[in-house]
């Protein structure tokens, strides 16, 4: 039994997979400020859904960047109690098998490229555009290899643009994510009607986009999390068309479309990429 774990700033969403291929069963919690509540509820819910099946797997991902050995969280402004707990070590020594940690976005990234829109695709480009901008770079199923992780969202798109929360200026975070909507818009993402304020929003997204396939070169452009939902895609790809001049064509752009368990997906992925790195040939 493979126990899968994506925890967010307000709930974790824990599962386990009997077959390696499938989510068997899985639950939504919300997430304890406090870590070694948290730890305490992550392994509960494990047991109630494992039926105290041996766990012989364990892979889930964190919000915010983790350390260079990827065992605990270095920075979170969601879970601020987080931050340099030893997570790995505290369910390495509950379960005592190899646990895996990775950045929530990353692993959601791969869930899509692998179960979702980007099935059977090589180069997957993820975006996931919510209260924040995350992305990852899949190649052939895999996160691409990197040293401190990808960052799209914290690329520049207006020079001495808009204050983004990390200190920049001018990132695509603080001008299509929805932590900016009531600045610039006097408005919740979830009540934006109006089509000029999207049509803003597809234009800066395009811009990021256009960087993003010239550095990338994707195959294919997913786009997650809360606001994608509601953008008009054929606006952004109209803009693109526009901006994408290097290349004969754009590549697709398109929804995500497992949302709530790609990270479950992503997670149990990463196992199953492991186990193969790991079999003799
Ligand atoms: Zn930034």
């Amino acid at each position: 039994m493979l126990l899968l774990f994506d925890i967010g700033g307000t709930n974790m969403r824990i599962g386990v997979s009997d077959d390696g291929e499938t989510i068997t069963k899985s639950k939504i919690v919300p997430t304890p400020q406090d870590f070694n509540q948290g730890i305490l509820v992550l392994k509960q819910t494990a047991d109630e859904l494992s039926g105290g099946e041996k766990i012989t797997g364990v892979a889930g991902g964190v919000p915010g960047p983790l350390d260079k050995e990827k065992s605990m969280q270095v920075a979170s402004a969601q879970l601020p109690n987080w931050i340099e707990k030893p997570l790995k070590t505290e369910l390495k020594k509950a379960y005592n098998v190899v646990v895996h940690l990775e950045n929530d976005t990353a692993l959601v990234g791969l869930g899509e490229a692998t179960k979702g829109a980007g099935r059977g695709k090589s180069i997957v480009a993820y975006l996931g555009i919510g209260t924040g901008v995350g992305g990852v770079r899949i190649v052939d199923q895999k996160i691409d290899k990197n040293s401190l992780g990808f960052e799209p969202g914290h690329q520049i798109i207006v020079a001495d643009g808009n204050l983004c929360n990390c200190g920049g200026k001018g990132h695509l975070e603080a001008y299509v994510s929805g932590t900016y909507f009531p600045m610039l818009y006097h408005q919740k993402g979830e009540d934006i009607t109006d089509p000029a304020i999207w049509d803003k929003i597809s234009k800066y997204l395009a811009i990021g986009l256009n960087n993003t396939i010239v550095h990338w070169s994707p195959d294919i452009v997913i786009l997650g999390g809360s606001v994608s939902a509601s953008l008009p895609l054929e606006k952004v790809q109209l803009y693109l068309k526009e901006y994408l001049t290097i290349f004969p064509q754009a590549p697709e752009i398109v929804k995500a479309t497992l949302y709530q368990d790609s990270g479950l997906y992503g997670a149990l992925q990463l196992l199953k990429v492991i186990e193969y790195t790991l079999m003799p040939l």
